[in-house]
This record gives structure tokens, C-alpha cells and sequence, in this order.
């Protein structure tokens, strides 16, 4: 008889939403298979499969791929899961995609990190670089000893263009316009679990006491066997 999965899951989140790091924290707990799109596509590129060789084109322009590619590649993956229990990171990003995953199984739960925009404008315009040195420094957690200034030289730092506030801003609105009608999608079928805060400390406790209602934590287990 197959052994039918307790919970396939997919987490939405923006970029500096703390997405990876929630991501890696429920896959220790809950003992989940993570397939992340964006991994799967550099893993594809790096081999220069021929999806690969695609994909290059359009992730070098800053675009989505196309829905029947991306579609393809990842139900093709999603299949291989089928007996496990599963996070998708990173798709389904648009209604086509969200459907066509459902056409192939069910999914019983989205979790949404939801973190003010404010918030994560902040942390993703934290890096400032000494270009000449390659030194990095973060406002937040290693700050120069003078703003704006690096500590050996003196010389002024600068934000990568990919750093710069109203980069991070269209960012930002790009994922929201994308995502939004993917959110709203699941919210209609009753599945959207949505998690807002500012601190993935604080967020991280809200999704794991979810998700232990769904599943045991195994790390817990784990240590308990050990003790
Ligand atoms: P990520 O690591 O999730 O930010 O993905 C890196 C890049 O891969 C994105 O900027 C997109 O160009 C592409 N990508 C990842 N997932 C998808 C998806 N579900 N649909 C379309 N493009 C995607």
C-alpha cells in the first residue's frame, strides 16, 4: 500500500523575508523534502543542461521563467517526492504555475512570511562595500567605525547597485505584483497560513508551533533518543 504523505507544503516569501532561513529550520524539525526552484535552476545551469542553458537567458535579465518550462522542470521533481513529505520554495510564483501544480497533486498548506516592506528595505540596503579591498560591512551587524567610512583606508563605501534603495524597492514591488494573486489564489482555498513579524526569531516559533500541529518535530524526538 503507498504510504500517503502527511504534508506537502510550499513557503512564499520576498527576498530578506528570511525565507532560506525558515526553509532550513522546518526541513531539521519536521524531516521534510525541500525542493527550491531558484536551487534547482542554478544546479541546472551550472550542468548547462539544456533547461539550463534557458533559463541563463532569462535569470541574467532579471526575468521569470516561463511558466511551461518552469512548470515542467518542477513537476517533473514533484513527482520523484510523491511518498515524502514536501516544502516547495519558490514556486509555484504565478497562478498558471499554481494551477498546473494542482492539476498534478494536492497541497495542503501555504506558509506566507509576512514582513513590512520598511522592515526588509532595511536589511537588504544594510550592505555597504570598500570597493578597492572587497570589505563588507552591515549597518545592522558590523557597522564601520565612522558611517560611511571604511575602518583601514578612510575611503568612502559605496551599495552595490543591487543594494541601493530604490533597486531593493522595485524588488520588492516586482515580487508583490507577481505574487500577490498566488497569495490571494490560496487564501480563497482556505490554505494560506500567513506569519507577520519583523524578527525571523520571532516569526520562526509562530511556524513551528503550526506546523507541530500537522507533524512532530523529529529533532525533538531525535534528542530526546539520544539523552
Ligand atoms: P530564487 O533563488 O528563488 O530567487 O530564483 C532565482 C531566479 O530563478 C528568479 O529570479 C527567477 O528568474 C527564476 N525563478 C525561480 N523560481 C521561479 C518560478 N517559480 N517561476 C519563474 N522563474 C523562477
Amino acid at each position: 500500500m503507498a504510504v500517503r504523505p502527511l504534508l506537502r507544503a510550499v513557503i512564499m516569501g520576498p527576498p530578506g523575508s528570511g525565507k532560506g532561513t525558515v526553509s532550513s529550520r522546518i526541513v531539521k524539525h519536521f524531516a521534510l523534502k525541500h525542493l527550491s526552484s531558484g536551487d534547482l535552476l542554478r544546479d541546472n545551469m551550472q550542468r548547462r543542461t539544456e533547461i539550463g542553458v534557458i533559463a541563463k537567458t532569462y535569470i541574467d535579465q532579471g526575468k521569470l521563467i516561463p511558466d511551461d518550462l518552469m512548470t515542467r522542470l518542477m513537476l517533473s521533481e514533484v513527482q520523484k517526492l510523491h511518498p515524502y513529505n514536501w516544502l516547495l520554495d519558490g514556486f509555484p510564483r504565478t497562478v498558471p504555475q499554481a494551477e498546473a501544480l494542482e492539476n498534478t497533486c494536492q497541497i495542503d498548506t501555504v506558509i506566507n512570511l509576512d514582513v513590512p516592506f520598511e522592515t526588509i528595505k532595511q536589511r537588504l540596503t544594510a550592505r555597504w562595500i570598500h570597493p578597492s579591498s572587497g570589505r563588507v560591512y552591515n549597518l545592522e551587524f558590523s557597522p564601520p567605525k565612522n558611517a560611511g567610512i571604511d575602518d583601514i583606508t578612510g575611503e568612502p563605501l559605496v551599495q552595490r547597485d543591487d543594494d541601493k534603495p530604490e533597486t531593493v524597492t522595485k524588488r520588492l514591488k516586482a515580487y508583490e505584483a507577481q505574487t500577490k494573486p498566488v497569495l490571494e489564489y490560496y487564501q480563497k482555498k482556505g490554505i494560506l497560513e500567513s506569519f507577520s513579524g519583523t524578527e525571523t526569531n520571532k516569526i520562526w516559533p509562530q511556524v513551528h508551533a503550526f506546523l507541530q500541529t500537522k507533524l512532530p518535530d523529529v529533532s525533538q524526538q531525535e534528542a530526546a533518543s539520544q539523552r
